[in-house]
Parts: structure tokens; C-alpha cells; sequence
């Protein structure tokens, strides 16, 4: 195959992204060698290649159109958006899916025993992070005055350091923050993985497989949450027990031989199945239920 024919997707090389990114394409079918060190994934499958850089690198990636695809957090897309409007130059880059994975905010924090009483109290301080144009954004949203100290990483013993008073850096658990002696006390921004793409009018023999790998990836997150639901049904009971059914719009009713009482409902429910559901099920007069996994969905 043509090399300019094959797609490229930039991927974190190795970091809290990569595994899971990783595991998404796989799930969309893609088969892939991955030499140590190597930078390129060649796909074997498909006209697909997987990039591995560091995370910073892949809204440049995209926008400069080297790659046409790119899995990187909304922290990482939304700083460097803001950078490129800071130079002038617009961001090209779009965002297309969100994913499930990569959850973490950006947050403010302040050293254990500083006194904080609002956003007020970061008026005239030192704020230590690693996303200056998402901070400089905030404060002036709020028409606080304040000093952005930008650092590379370590952002975590700053204010330890004297580099600064305060920190905005990502938070999950909160276990880096707890171990550095310092309260989480603003939420600047949410954020997970999402999937980008260059604006650039993608060549037609890519494009085909690019549509392909966004429905499959479509699919892929949908089956995560999804089961099959099976159950025998009184005829009376089928409008509340199909009202039940979480997430799924058209059941299929099939009739049972050897009665007319009872149909058999099945349904692909796009909702978590709680143990309580089946119970409210059984309640309603449903009797036989199975709840079985979904391994793939096609929209
Ligand atoms: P790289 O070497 O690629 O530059 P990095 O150190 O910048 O790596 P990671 O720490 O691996 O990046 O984080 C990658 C992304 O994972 C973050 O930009 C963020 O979107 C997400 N993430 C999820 N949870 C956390 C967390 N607790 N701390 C930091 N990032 C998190
Ligand atoms: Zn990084």
C-alpha cells in the first residue's frame, strides 16, 4: 500500500494514555507490530500507522497535518488551542469523540495551613503549573490578578521550593497532593481523553478507513456499558416491563410456543444492568432473565 495512502494517529508513547489508547485500537480490529523503541506502529490490517510521542507533541502533530488523527487529553488540546490564539495562528485541529478514559481534573492547590477564602485569595500570588494559557484564561475570567510561574514539571513541591505560593497542576486521586502537603481547592478545568482530528480535507482513499475507525471506535465505547437482555414477559405486563429496559428503544417481542400469555422481550440495554433492574423486572412479572455481554456494536 501507499505510504501517503496510510493514515497516521498520534499516540502517547508511554504514559497514563498510552495502554489504554492502545487497547481502544485493538478493539477496533487493528493488528499492529510494535518493535521496542520503535516510533512507528505499522498497521498489518489496516492503512493505519500509530505514531508514539510524547503527549505535548500531538495537537502539533495534527495541526501541522503530519498526522491526521491524534489521542491526547482535553488538558493538553484546550493549553495548546490557547497558546496558538496567544501567536496569532489559528488551532487546526478538531475535536471528534471524547473517550472513556484519561480522567483528571486541573485543579488548584494550596500548602496545608494557608489560609483560603475564595478565589479571592489568589489576587497578587505566585501560581506555579505546567498549563499557562488555561490559568492565565481562568484568572482573567474571574478578573483575578495573579503571577503564572510556568514550569516544566515537578510542579508538586514548588511552593516547597519558594517558586511560588500556590500550584495548578492535574489531580485524580489526590494522593500526590496529600503526600506534598497540599489541599485541592479550585476545579480549573475536567478532563479526558479525547480524539482530534487535522481539518485538512483528508485524500478519498484515506477517508474511507478514517469513517471506518471512528464508527468502530463509536462501537467499542458504546459495548463497554452494553448488555443483552433476555426475558419471558406476561403479555399484560409488556409496556412496564419494556419502560424498565434502561437505554434500549426497540425491543424485539418474540412469541413462546405453547402459550400466548407470555412473549420472550430482547433488548440491547446501552445502560449499566444494576441487580436492581432485574429485580424490578421480576417484580413486574418478568421471569427467566439473562443478561448476556455485548462483544461488538455497529451503529
Ligand atoms: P509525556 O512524556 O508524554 O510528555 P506526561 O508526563 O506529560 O508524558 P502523563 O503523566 O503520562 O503525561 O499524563 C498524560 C495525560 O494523562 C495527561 O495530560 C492527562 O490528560 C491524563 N491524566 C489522567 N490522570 C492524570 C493524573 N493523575 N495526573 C496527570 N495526568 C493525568
Ligand atoms: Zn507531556
Amino acid at each position: 500500500m501507499e505510504q501517503m495512502h496510510r493514515l497516521k494517529l498520534a499516540v502517547q508513547k508511554s504514559g497514563r494514555l498510552t495502554d489504554n489508547s492502545l487497547d481502544l485500537l485493538g478493539r477496533c480490529g487493528l493488528k499492529y507490530s510494535r518493535a521496542k523503541d520503535q516510533l512507528v506502529c505499522f498497521g498489518e490490517n489496516m492503512p493505519l500507522d500509530v505514531l508514539l510521542v510524547r503527549d505535548d507533541d500531538i495537537p502539533d502533530l495534527v495541526q501541522e497535518d503530519v498526522c491526521d488523527l491524534g489521542i491526547v487529553g482535553l488538558n493538553v488540546v484546550e493549553e495548546k488551542r490557547l497558546a496558538f490564539l496567544a501567536r496569532g495562528v489559528d488551532p487546526l485541529f478538531e475535536q471528534v469523540m471524547t473517550l472513556d478514559y484519561g480522567r483528571c481534573r486541573l485543579s488548584i492547590a494550596v500548602p496545608e495551613g494557608h489560609s483560603y477564602e475564595g478565589t479571592g485569595s489568589l489576587e497578587g500570588m505566585r501560581i506555579a503549573t505546567t498549563y499557562p494559557n488555561i490559568v492565565a484564561a481562568w484568572l482573567a475570567a474571574r478578573g483575578l490578578r495573579a503571577e503564572v510561574v510556568t514550569l516544566s514539571g515537578a510542579v508538586e513541591i514548588a511552593p516547597r521550593l519558594g517558586r511560588a505560593d500556590v500550584i495548578c497542576d492535574l489531580v485524580s486521586t489526590g494522593s500526590t497532593l496529600a503526600a506534598n502537603h497540599l489541599t485541592e481547592v479550585e476545579t480549573v478545568m475536567e478532563s479526558q481523553a479525547v480524539l482530534i482530528r487535522t481539518p485538512v480535507p483528508v485524500a478519498a482513499e484515506k477517508l474511507d478507513w478514517m469513517n471506518k475507525l471512528l464508527k468502530r471506535m463509536d462501537g467499542v465505547q458504546q459495548v463497554k456499558e452494553s448488555k443483552y437482555i433476555m426475558l419471558h414477559a406476561p403479555r399484560s405486563a409488556l409496556p412496564l416491563i419494556v419502560d424498565l429496559l434502561p437505554g434500549s428503544e426497540h425491543p424485539t417481542i418474540v412469541p413462546l410456543e405453547g402459550t400466548d400469555e407470555k412473549v420472550a422481550v430482547h433488548a440491547v440495554c446501552r445502560e449499566y444492568v444494576f441487580w436492581e433492574t432485574l429485580e424490578s423486572l421480576k417484580a413486574a412479572g418478568a421471569s427467566a432473565i439473562l443478561v448476556l455481554p455485548v462483544e461488538k456494536m455497529l451503529a
